[in-house]
């Protein structure tokens, strides 16, 4: 394996952005809340599109578990 597909592509990316034209704060569409606000300035938020790097889905403060993680 290599790690040669991991490099930044930038891909469009749905997001929401604060309206405040003076905020810089946005989130990513899909971890955004379903009524989300400005972690900032606490204000309203509006879709936009911008080109990101391809989210990995790997959570790193979640490690592989047996099959039954209730039985410890
Ligand atoms: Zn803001």
């Amino acid at each position: 394996m290599s790690t040669t597909n991991t490099t930044s592509e930038l891909k469009p990316t749905k997001i929401l952005k604060c309206k405040n034209a003076e905020c810089k704060a946005w989130v990513r569409d899909e971890f955004a809340q379903e009524d989300q606000t400005c972690p900032i300035c606490k204000g309203p938020m509006m879709r936009s599109m911008r080109h990101l790097p391809a989210v990995q889905n790997k959570v790193p403060s979640k490690p592989r578990k047996p099959k039954n993680e209730f039985d410890i």
